[in-house]
């Protein structure tokens, strides 16, 4: 590939952020450059995120569900309880991670005006960048536009014993040789969640420290405070809230972690190793931005509702704009961009209709606004709950716990947000998005013809219930 010195738009960052939004632009004619400084295109979601732990997520459901088979008259044959072949796994991940690579790059290298490099860039004024390709020399261009997607790096805890070589982000978690005995999981967010139950489905000891009086906090109270009670009681996970770290001690056989617990008094939990999952900021050191007008904080570069940064020409997408940091919302707003360079009507992607999976056990699905965002948001609301304990689907699989919660408007009946705890959500978090987006209303969704017995009739049977219940018995 030749290396242009005048392009029309700079992508910095071959996320899912960056990756959709430079192709979008070259099919349309765009000369565009995409300069990504990691392991090839696919940024953290690829390598270090979404798909790697959902690897290990999946052997981990399937090694719990083996272990659960005598529920379902199934018992195990001569050679008894299933194992565990850590090797297997992470040959596994490669051959996913390498084999989806390729195929983004094929994918790339098809479009006639779209060029990749891969090194790093940096900017050198509000219009100029210099790129440091891995090979080769380094050169100065030219862009119109350009499109900052560098995503976000873990946080450390400023603690002392943080930088011992026990103590893993996700990032070395999802690298790591051999399965830990124990660890402590320090941040009950949505990745500290997911690791905690993926490593104890593994068969991990695990601790589970979170600073908050809950773990999920943007989540819905009620669906976290249920996960949570399940990862105690039922996963045997030993977790602490209200808990602050302030110091980690190498030992000879693992680490002990001290924190202050809700009684402020000092505890100390133990592990082989730390995970320590307290957060992402913004990856903009090496960016060059004190060369522009862009300003930034520890949350995110500021935009404007167009996703422009204080340097007009200079635009910011995904993780590196700060939350909600989702693979597919930076795709989102990646696309409205494009749209908007291109001169069509864009519609950017806003709060209110934010979605999530987050793959615990039982997992959760979101679309839209939690029953605290809309009142704080000044709608007048009604809330509505379904309970799978009751639900013909969730008994067969086996897993007849959590809950499904509509929010609407009080008045209209349109539907501001769903959100579901239960085995299985992710494959209902397109019907809540779809719900959420279109503004549909309570009748639209209960006169749907939910197939039987599917975990998807537990929309249409809430809105039922809702509606007969307004209206005093009759729908
Ligand atoms: P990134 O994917 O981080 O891509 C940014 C890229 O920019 C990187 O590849 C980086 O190398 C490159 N870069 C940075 N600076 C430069 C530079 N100066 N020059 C050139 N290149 C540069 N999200 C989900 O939706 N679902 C999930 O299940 C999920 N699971 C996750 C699990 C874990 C453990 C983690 C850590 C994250 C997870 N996420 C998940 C979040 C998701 O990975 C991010 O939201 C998403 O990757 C953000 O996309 P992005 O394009 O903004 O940034």
């Amino acid at each position: 590939m030749t290396s242009p010195k005048r392009i029309d738009t700079l992508v910095v960052g071959g996320g899912p952020g960056g990756t959709p939004t430079a192709m979008a632009l070259a099919r349309a004619g765009r000369k565009v450059l995409l300069v990504e400084k990691g392991a090839g295109l696919g940024g953290t979601c690829l390598f270090e995120g979404c798909i790697p732990s959902k690897i290990f997520w999946e052997s981990s459901r399937r090694l719990r569900e083996l272990r659960a088979l005598g529920t379902f008259g199934i018992r195990a044959g001569e050679r008894g309880e299933p194992d565990l072949d850590w090797a297997v796994i992470m040959e596994r991940k490669h051959s996913i991670l390498s084999r989806r690579a390729a195929a983004a790059m094929k994918a790339f290298e098809a479009i006639a005006s779209l060029d990749y490099v891969h090194g790093s860039a940096t900017l050198i004024g509000p219009r100029r960048a210099k790129i440091f390709p891995e090979q080769g020399d380094s050169y100065e261009l030219d862009f119109s536009t350009a499109v900052l997607a560098t995503g976000s790096v873990p946080n450390p805890l400023p603690i002392p014993g943080i930088d011992s070589p026990r103590v893993l982000t996700s990032e070395g978690l999802l690298e790591i040789e051999a399965l830990p005995r124990s660890m402590v999981v320090i941040g009950g967010g949505p990745i500290g969640v997911e690791m905690a139950q993926i490593f104890r489905g593994f068969g991990t000891r695990i601790t589970l420290l979170e600073a908050a009086p809950r773990i999920l906090g943007p989540v819905d109270q009620d669906l976290a405070l249920a996960l949570e009670r399940h990862m105690s009681e039922a996963d045997g996970i030993e977790m602490h809230l209200s808990a602050r770290v302030s110091a980690i001690r190498h030992e000879k056989d693992g680490v002990a972690v001290v924190f202050e617990n809700a009684r402020n008094e000092s505890s100390t939990a133990y592990g082989e190793r730390v995970l320590e999952v307290t957060g992402r900021h913004p990856h903009v050191a090496g960016l060059g931005l004190e060369k522009t007008g862009v300003r930034f904080d520890r949350h995110g570069i500021k935009v404007n509702g167009r996703l422009e940064t204080d340097e007009p020409g200079i635009y910011a997408v995904g993780d590196v704009v700060g939350n909600p940091m989702f693979a597919h919302w930076a795709t989102a707003q990646g696309l409205a961009l494009a749209r908007h360079l291109l001169g069509a009507e864009a519609r950017f992607p806003t709060p209110a209709e934010s979605t999530a999976v987050i793959f615990s056990t039982p997992e959760i699905a979101i679309a839209g606004l939690t029953e605290t965002a809309a009142r704080q948001a000044g709608l007048d609301i009604g809330v509505a709950t379904y309970h799978y304990a009751k639900d013909a689907r969730a008994q067969v699989a086996g897993t007849a716990e959590g809950m499904l919660k509509l929010v609407f408007e009080a008045e209209s009946h349109r539907i501001v947000g769903a959100h579901a705890l239960v085995e299985g959500a992710s494959g209902n978090a397109g019907e809540a998005a779809i719900l959420v987006d279109a503004g549909l209303s309570l009748e639209s969704v209960a006169a749907a013809i939910h197939p039987h017995p599917t975990l998807s009739e537990s929309f249409g049977m809430l809105a039922r219930e809702v509606l007969a219940s307004l209206d005093g018995g009759r729908a």
